[in-house]
């Protein structure tokens, strides 16, 4: 029986919009709006979206950057927000992110060697010798060169420069590693390598990962399981192989339709969301995709549709 590793349970994540003569909340952008969902211990959950579609605000819900409007996330049991003192130093260590611009997330006043020493100075790990020889194997299972530690990040290249991210990271040995768009910024060509790392990374740390990609190509090649977010909701989501080889919510289909078809003579029909997406302040009633919906009936201007399933679930009322 796989283990559930996290739960999330009814997350809501609402950032004030402040204005007027005293500065007051006059709005609120619901970046995350009860979203439930669990992550398997080994395992990668692959979230796609659009961008400005909550993926990031729950990576930082997540690895307790932000604090949620309401609704809890339970790691091993334990509500995550409710942690203080050494509990919460301890989880600290457990869940580490790999983040989407290498260069900027590297201090560049240090050294390669210092960047991936600096978790194991800060939590007391070891003494010199063993920070030592651990940073040095670090940088040998992410494929860098020993002799290049005294470099700082601007002498590597970006698929470099995310190794020493993702090094860094492993520093502490971690559960639970949150990629939030690592490979992004970089050649398609060096893309590749980076996630081939990180998957074999996982194999041998033992690592439950969570991606966030806005490309489904990437999702589809690292993922077991994904979640289809649109303005702050699941709206759909499954083991990877169910969802790429059947979406059932429209947004997932248009949003699926537009990867590039594997060789010239497939068949495959783009489908194009001629209307632009709500405004961040004022969602539609209902289902939120109902102004860009070609199937919209009257009930989705009125009722808002639950996530339905088992495996694979949607939220849409043409499956009600
Ligand atoms: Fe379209 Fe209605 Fe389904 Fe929303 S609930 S995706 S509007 S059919």
């Amino acid at each position: 029986m796989p283990e559930t590793l996290i739960e999330v349970k009814d997350l809501v994540k609402h950032f004030p919009i402040t204005g007027g003569v005293f500065n007051q909340p006059i709005a609120y952008v619901r970046a995350v709006d009860s979203v439930s969902f669990s992550i398997t211990a080994n395992r990668t959950l692959g979230i796609v979206g659009e961008s400005g579609c909550g993926k990031s605000t729950l990576a930082r819900l997540l690895n307790l950057l932000i604090k949620p409007t309401s609704g809890s996330i339970v790691y091993r049991g334990e509500d995550i927000f409710a942690y203080r003192g050494k509990q919460l130093k301890n989880f600290r260590q457990k869940i580490q992110m790999v983040f989407q611009d290498p260069y900027s997330s590297l201090n560049p006043r240090f050294s390669m060697f210092d960047i991936i020493a600096e978790p194991l100075r800060i939590h007391a790990i070891g003494d010199r010798a063993s920070q030592r020889s651990q940073v040095r194997s670090l940088i040998d299972k992410v494929g860098l060169s020993y002799d290049y530690r005294h470099r700082f990040p601007h002498e590597f290249s970006g698929g470099q420069r995310q190794r020493i991210g993702i090094a860094r990271a492993l520093a502490l040995k971690p559960e639970v590693l949150i990629c939030d768009e690592p490979v992004s910024a970089l050649d398609v060509s060096v893309q590749a390598q980076v996630l081939n790392l990180i998957m074999d990374l996982q194999e041998e740390f033992k690592l439950t990962v969570l991606f966030i990609s806005h490309d489904l190509s990437v999702i589809n090649k690292i993922s077991d399981q994904v979640i289809v977010l649109y303005f702050g909701k699941i709206i759909e989501m499954g083991e990877r192989a169910d969802i790429f080889s059947k979406q059932l919510h429209p947004y997932a289909q248009a949003l699926f339709s537009a990867i590039p078809k594997s060789t010239p003579h497939e068949q495959k029909e783009r489908l194009l969301l001629e209307v632009e997406p709500p405004s961040y302040r004022n969602f539609p009633s209902g289902c939120r995709f109902h102004p860009r919906c070609q199937k919209v009936m009257d009930l989705c201007r009125q009722q808002q549709p639950e996530l339905i399933g088992t495996k694979h679930q949607v939220a849409c009322h043409l499956y009600n």
